[in-house]
């Protein structure tokens, strides 16, 4: 089952939505897509929580 997460679930006005078999890869792509996108570098620590608890299984 692939886990999923929306970028909108974590507070954002964005629609992108990350696909993973794990959560860490679901992790890394969300930390590619927040320095491409929000401009993000680092994730910080209570948005990575959010993160984690967004994920869910598609
Ligand atoms: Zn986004």
């Amino acid at each position: 089952m692939a886990k999923v997460l929306r970028c909108k679930d974590v507070g954002m006005d964005c629609d992108f939505v990350v696909r993973g078999e794990t959560e860490e890869e679901i992790l890394e792509q969300t930390a590619q897509h927040a320095e491409a996108v929000h401009d993000m570098r680092e994730i910080p620590e209570e948005v990575l929580a959010k993160v984690r608890a967004a994920i869910h299984d598609e």
